[in-house]
């Protein structure tokens, strides 16, 4: 089969970019695990990609074709999810043993997203476009198919500050790689924009009795006659500017960011929010015609004000404007669509919270990986649920993204499956019950610290340990990946912060120093954001303070 030293792909049908796309992923993961050389060639493969119409558009198959192994799919996205699986189920050993992993798989979920929060000078704002597009590509392997970012509005006082336009040609890279992938492309607007919002259209604050419907931005009012202009004329603006990219998918987003409580626009969730996105859809449809929405439902009903309701009526009297709702929470998923259904009964998606639970600053320890908490959510919803955006500050969630887009494929597929197929991929397969053993540790420690319990010391140091012993069976390839380095670096900073001397003892600082660099955060900032994305090194300085 496909083993040894030169592996031959056919390409088929050869001449077309998508195609050819696939095959270079392919290559590259294969040249850093392995001495093999992937080459293409028309004769004697080893190989075939194949591009079929015979096949519905995202599945894929992975089957014998004579002597030589097919992986065929209808289309080119759905043949690169074939090559992610082929990659994860392969042993790269010093040469390549080729997956035995054959059949057909197709995603139940529809929508299978992932939400890159680009703001805040996070790796999403600020890397360099290769890595972005290596890491939109790696996503896509797991089976993603939309992208969503933020347009970084609260970082911006108005279309004239200087870094707006950086941050168009940011949100333009996002949708170029997304759309080269063949991936969807979405970002969101809402009634909080520019920073520089006068202060006579501005909403009237929210009450927030749990504190967690943010209360970062400049929130404008759309009962306003003048809010309501602001906000369209800067909605169009933004659509204007991202026309030549395209855009497949707005999101509406009642809260954190956003939200009025003025009369007029109370409700805001079944009232002033649903008009304006309303609002926002039809001017949308004149830049992208076949747009599609997403309304989301975050924070509904905290406190009870009845949206829930209210929305479920207002989708009653009609609907020719949203085409998903998404419902989420912090913790448990909101009881309203399980037991009385999903307004308008749209397709429902998820926004599982993958990136802020459990670490503070987000990311500044290192890796954040949370698959017994995301299995345990998903099990509340894995019955009604067509796909997601799972909500991301950063790279150091890997684990948990790769979980996620995997139950969107196969919902009944466990966390822990996952992961390992994860660890087997991107770490060899020589220590995968240590690696899952060190997991567990890590979540275990940001379970016990998040919910203000004692963190166990031997907890931290067997993580600690164990995260020794895995590195010295690693393959070299694996041992100097990011992926590995994050989740060594928390392993570290665990043990610093709970056993040892702090964060500020030598050893410590090295592990966020290093962190630092992965994430490519500023060591003196302006951005008066970025410490909840900046590990936490006691020297690194906020010039503007910290909000
Ligand atoms: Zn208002």
């Amino acid at each position: 089969m496909v083993e040894g030293h030169e592996i031959r792909v056919r390409v088929n049908p050869f001449d077309t970019e998508r195609a050819n796309r696939v095959f270079r992923i392919l290559e590259a993961r294969v040249r850093e695990r392995c001495s093999a050389a992937v080459t293409r060639s028309r004769e004697n493969p080893h190989l075939v990609l194949n591009v079929e119409p015979g096949l519905a558009g995202e599945a894929f198959r992975i089957r014998e074709e004579g002597r030589a192994m097919a992986i065929e799919s209808g289309t080119p996205l759905g043949l690169l999810y074939g090559v992610g699986k082929f990659l994860r189920t392969s042993r790269f050993d010093g040469t390549l043993t080729a997956s035995p992993w054959r059949g057909v798989s197709a995603p139940r979920g529809s929508l299978r997203g992932v939400y890159f929060a680009t703001h805040f000078h996070n790796w999403y704002h600020v890397a360099p476009e290769e890595e972005i597009t290596r890491y939109v590509e790696d996503m896509a392997l797991w089976g993603v198919n939309a992208v969503k970012t933020a347009f970084p509005f609260i970082n911006l006082r108005d279309w004239e500050d200087p870094e707006t336009e950086h941050a168009l040609a940011m949100t333009r890279k996002f949708a170029r790689t997304a759309h080269d992938l063949g991936l969807q492309f979405a970002i969101g607007v809402n009634n909080t924009m520019f920073s520089g919002a006068p202060s006579h259209i501005r909403a009237v604050p929210l009450p927030d009795p749990t504190r967690r419907r943010g209360n970062s931005g400049y929130p404008v009012c759309p009962s306003n006659p003048e809010g309501r202009e602001y906000l369209l004329a800067n909605a169009r603006r933004l659509f204007e500017e991202l026309s030549g990219v395209g855009l497949d998918l707005l999101t509406f987003w009642p809260y954190d960011e956003g939200g009025c409580a003025c009369d007029r626009c109370s409700p805001w969730g079944c009232n002033g929010f649903l008009n304006l996105s309303h609002a926002f859809t039809e001017l949308a449809r004149e830049y992208f015609p076949n747009i599609k929405t997403v309304l989301s439902t975050w924070m509904f009903d905290t406190p009870p004000e009845g949206e829930w309701e209210g929305l479920t009526k207002a989708m009653e009297g009609g609907n020719d404007w949203v085409d998903y709702i998404l419902a989420d929470a912090h913790e448990d998923f909101p009881r309203y669509p399980l037991d009385v259904g999903v307004p308008g009964n749209l397709p429902l998606v998820n926004f599982p919270e993958i990136s802020m639970w459990g670490n503070w600053p987000w990311g500044g320890v290192g890796a954040n990986p949370l698959p017994a908490r995301f299995q345990r959510l998903w099990n509340q919803v894995k019955h009604v649920v067509s796909g997601g955006f799972p909500y991301s500050e950063g790279i150091y969630e890997d684990m948990n993204k790769t979980i996620i887009a995997q139950f969107y494929w196969t919902p009944e597929r466990s966390a822990r499956d996952t992961l390992k197929e994860y660890i087997a991929y991107e770490f060899g397969d020589g220590a995968i019950e240590e690696t899952v053993a060190l997991v567990d540790a890590l979540e275990m420690a940001a379970t016990r610290s998040y919910t203000k319990q004692p963190v166990d010391v031997g907890l931290v140091r067997t993580a600690r340990e164990l995260a020794d012993n895995v590195h010295e069976k690693m393959p070299a390839w694996a041992r100097t990946s990011w992926r590995w380095e994050i989740l060594c670096l928390r392993a570290i900073l665990d043990y610093e912060r709970f056993a040892g001397e702090g964060l500020t003892a030598p050893e410590a600082e090295r592990a966020l120093e290093r962190l630092m660099e992965i994430y490519h955060c500023e060591m003196e900032t302006d951005d008066p954001y970025h410490h909840r994305v900046r590990p936490p090194l006691a020297r690194a300085v906020s010039r503007r303070g910290n909000l």
